[in-house]
């Protein structure tokens, strides 16, 4: 793979405006943003408090706070246990501060369809607040707002990272399996797992310390043999950026396919920028293809909904779920108890994709939809595996594609990360959000999802804006863009590592 430098204009040195604004300055009170289902009263407000409070989103089980992933099927249940996240974070002295609100089942991408009402962003735009993204929204302006240290979100599609890139915070998706979901309410299995949000990057990777490690409760959590793949492809990484040069020069893949059209132009300079600053100190730029990429959205909005019509099945106020408090209230009350409890039960998105994913499981159009969504996951996986220089370790035996006989699970060629940008634009305010369409809204999620159906570790960084590209912006508005790097599956130390030159190159430029 040739290496390029992209020099599509001179690096600039140009200071960022604040990539990491700690405490916004909004005239909208805190309570407004509507960030918190359930909050323990009194509220932390000095950063001594809050030194070490993690928010958990209300689609995590807590056994002392309610737990209703913002539905009205799930409205004042209360988990009997603690999910494994929780209970490993009580044991290391943090405490829970609040759960927050989400896109109900974390089906959305600006957690504005709660059964708690939306959440708002303290940025603002023309006096209008900007999306908070989602569907953790709730979990990134509890962190953004300093109410709490860092916030476990939820990431099946995004979910983690969209919000942190609208809200210029850090959010991380570990590789699928490596922190336990025991006690996280499913929407589509294959592709859930448990993020991370903080304001500060060491933060994110302290939780996640914490928090990762094997669950013989969680089916999912991956197996022993599969840890030491990792474990041993961690060797190889260092041995082989040892090899490479004096220090340990990194490969960067720059995938083509997301040089999309849509793409804003702050949120194209400011991740050309980012590329020309990991250049200037010495790491090497690789253009990559991605060619399933363009499949990836498609496929991710044929295969979450088929699971989530699945994972959803057992609310039906018999086994799980609220039943309808007043049934004679529904126009509908002549409908069985099933009927009634998820005609009431269920907002509109989530009846939405039910019933789209009980059509793509149909026998009548399983073939064309669900079957061809799964051929579609997996040629996602495989570009990926084309272009890492490590070896996947879910492939047995691990191997890269193609080269898998010449070099033994690894190929020299391959780049260690992927860089991209997070989204494709800045966050559109809640009033543009009203008027997209549900598939127009789906498209913010074109470049977080293709980690997801490849099980991907991947992280949102912010980027400060350079003072010539926020002049355009009201103060209001968010200062950063969300940069998103990827790694081969189980490579998170790689990614939390080429994070954190990101985040310090912030402050050497
Ligand atoms: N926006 C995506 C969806 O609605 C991702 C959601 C998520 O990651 N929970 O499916």
């Amino acid at each position: 793979m040739p290496s390029a430098r992209f020099c599509l204009r001179p690096a600039s040195r140009r200071l960022p405006r604040s990539n990491t604004r700690h405490h916004v300055t909004t005239s909208r009170p805190y309570e407004e943003l509507n960030a918190c289902i359930t909050q323990h009263a009194p509220s932390p407000s000095s950063s001594t408090q809050t030194a070490k409070t993690v928010a958990i989103k209300d689609n995590i089980a807590t056994k002392d706070f309610p737990t209703t992933v913002a539905s009205n099927i799930l409205a004042g249940f209360t988990s009997p246990f603690d999910a494994t996240v929780v209970r490993l974070l009580r044991e290391n002295d943090y405490t829970i501060s609040t759960k927050t609100n989400l896109d109900e089942f974390g089906m959305g991408s600006h957690t504005q369809s709660s059964s708690h009402g939306p959440t708002l962003s303290p940025y603002s735009r023309n006096g209008i607040p900007l999306s908070p993204g989602g569907s953790s929204g709730g979990s990134a302006v509890e962190v953004l707002t300093g109410r709490s240290w860092t916030a476990l979100g939820t990431d099946t599609g995004g979910s983690v990272r969209l919000p942190a890139a609208y809200l210029g915070v850090v959010g991380f998706k570990p590789s699928f399996g490596v922190v336990s979901r025991w006690g996280v309410l499913a929407y589509g299995h294959s592709l859930d797992t448990v993020g991370i949000l903080g304001r500060r990057l060491g933060d994110v990777s302290g939780v996640f310390g914490v928090v990762r490690g094997w669950d013989g409760r969680d089916p999912s959590s991956l197996t022993m043999r599969v840890r030491e793949r990792i474990e041993e492809a961690r060797e190889v990484r260092r041995r082989r950026r040892r090899r490479r040069k004096k220090g340990g020069v990194l490969r960067i893949g720059v995938p083509l396919e997301y040089n999309i059209v849509e793409l804003s132009p702050l949120v194209r300079s400011t991740y050309i920028r980012t590329l020309e600053r990991l250049q200037s100190v010495g790491h090497t730029l690789h253009p990559i293809s991605l060619p399933s990429t363009k499949q990836a959205l498609s496929a991710y909005y044929v295969l979450a909904p088929a699971e989530a019509s699945s994972n959803l099945a057992k609310y039906d106020g018999v086994r799980y779920g609220t039943r309808p408090t007043d049934p004679d209230s529904s126009p509908r009350d002549n409908l069985p108890l099933y009927a009634q409890t998820r005609g009431q039960g269920f907002g509109e998105e989530v009846k939405r994709r039910i019933l789209l994913g009980a059509y793509t499981l149909s026998s009548e159009a399983r073939d064309n939809y669900f079957i061809q969504a799964q051929k579609g996951r997996r040629l996602v996986q495989r570009d990926f595996d084309r272009v890492f220089a490590l070896a996947n370790p879910l492939l047995d035996p691990p191997h890269s594609v193609p080269d898998s006989d010449s070099t033994g699970g690894e190929q020299d060629e391959g780049v260690d990360v992927i860089i991209t940008p997070t989204a494709p634009t800045l966050p559109p305010t809640i009033e543009e959000v009203k008027r997209q369409s549900p598939v127009e809204s789906y498209m913010n999620d074109v470049f977080t999802v293709p980690a997801s159906l490849a099980g991907l570790p991947a992280i949102s960084m912010p980027v400060g804006l350079s003072e010539e590209e926020a002049k355009g912006l009201e103060q209001t508005d968010v200062g950063s863009v969300g940069v998103q790097v990827m790694g081969q599956f189980g490579d998170d130390e790689g990614v939390l590592d080429v994070a954190s030159m990101i985040e310090e190159g912030q402050w050497k430029s």
